[in-house]
């Protein structure tokens, strides 16, 4: 018997999604002739995506069909988040984004010549494309955060690491970009334990926690890997600048103050580093970053150690 309801199949294949104005963004070609233009292709683009990261990438990327710049910057201290896009530039508008009484963060547009009032108008108004995308993001890493955080450093937990790591890797792959990873594990870390006490270890891990990240463009990066170990992944990044991050990471820890009980005492952190090769598999990346940390360890430690 034929059953009386029909079911019709949709299918959203990308070239369907294309013609409707979401999916994969043109190039920079063609300048769009109004804001209120550009602020319907970008209503569209932004909804595509969860992420903070990939919401205000590529807010970036369009609103500069209208207003060049050179720098992004988000910050949003409730849920831990600071992105930066582009470089540096000498002259920035700020704007502090709220939403019914509800602080969403502050963006940060910088370059290095001054933003005029036309342009500081229409920055304005294509903001506004934000609001629901990022409200729906904020909300979301606030529904996940529980269960893809480390509840003592607020770092990405191992789930949370697993499926970063997979998704940039794809990433590398599809867009043929480099990637390497960070392995950093605090030295002698037991004796923190030993002479002040768990508790005061716990206070130690999360100030160095709080350290690596303030280092970083993008904190979302930093897992807790074990116990006193941390993994961050540097997107986009080859094999030389990441040996640079490493020995930012790794200087910064030295000439940090640490206070375990009330008082002051030494840190270092060693490093291992290693670059995604060519059909390399996540595991094997970990593993040879891992190696390279058991190097800098045995070769006494407070250093950076890279993968052959
Ligand atoms: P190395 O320089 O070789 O890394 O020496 P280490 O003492 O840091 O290394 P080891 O692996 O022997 O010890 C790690 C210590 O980290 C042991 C454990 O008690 C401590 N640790 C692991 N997780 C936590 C934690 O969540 N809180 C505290 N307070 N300590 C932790
Ligand atoms: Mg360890
Ligand atoms: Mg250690």
């Amino acid at each position: 018997m034929k059953s009386p309801s029909q079911t019709h199949a949709i299918d959203f294949d990308s070239a369907k999604l294309q013609r409707l104005g979401f999916g994969q963004v043109p190039a920079l070609i063609e300048r769009p002739t109004s804001v209120a233009q550009l602020r319907q292709q970008m209503s569209l683009q932004l909804q595509t995506s969860l992420e903070p990261q990939r919401i205000l990438g590529l807010f970036f990327r369009e609103i500069q069909r209208l207003v060049p710049l050179d720098a992004l910057s988000y910050v949003h201290q409730g849920s831990d988040l600071r992105l930066e896009f582009g470089s540096r530039g000498h002259h920035s508008v700020s704007y502090r984004l709220s939403h019914e009484g509800e602080h969403m963060g502050e963006l940060v547009f910088r370059r290095n010549h001054r933003f005029n009032e036309k342009e500081q108008g229409d920055l304005e108004s294509l903001l506004s494309c934000l609001l629901y995308p990022m409200r729906n993001a904020l909300l979301y890493r606030a529904a996940t955060q529980s269960a893809l955080r480390d509840p003592l450093t607020g770092a990405g937990n191992r789930v949370a690491m697993e499926q970063t790591l997979q998704r940039e890797i794809d990433m590398s792959r599809r867009h043929v970009q480099p990637l390497s990873v960070l392995m950093l594990d605090i030295d002698h870390f037991k004796r923190v334990n030993d002479e002040h006490g768990h508790s005061a270890g716990d206070d130690v891990l999360k100030a160095i926690a709080a350290s690596i990240k303030a280092q970083l463009r993008n904190v979302d990066m930093v897992f807790r890997y074990g116990g006193e170990e941390f993994l961050i992944l540097l997107s986009n990044t080859g094999r030389e600048a990441a040996a640079m991050v490493g020995e930012r990471l790794r200087h910064a820890t030295q000439t940090a103050e640490y206070f375990a009980d009330g008082r002051l005492i030494e840190l270092t952190v060693s490093l291992g580093c290693s670059t995604l090769l060519p059909g390399e598999s996540a595991d094997s990346l970990l593993r040879r970053a891992d190696s390279a940390l058991y190097v800098a360890k045995r070769e006494g430690r407070n250093r950076l150690a890279m993968a052959g």
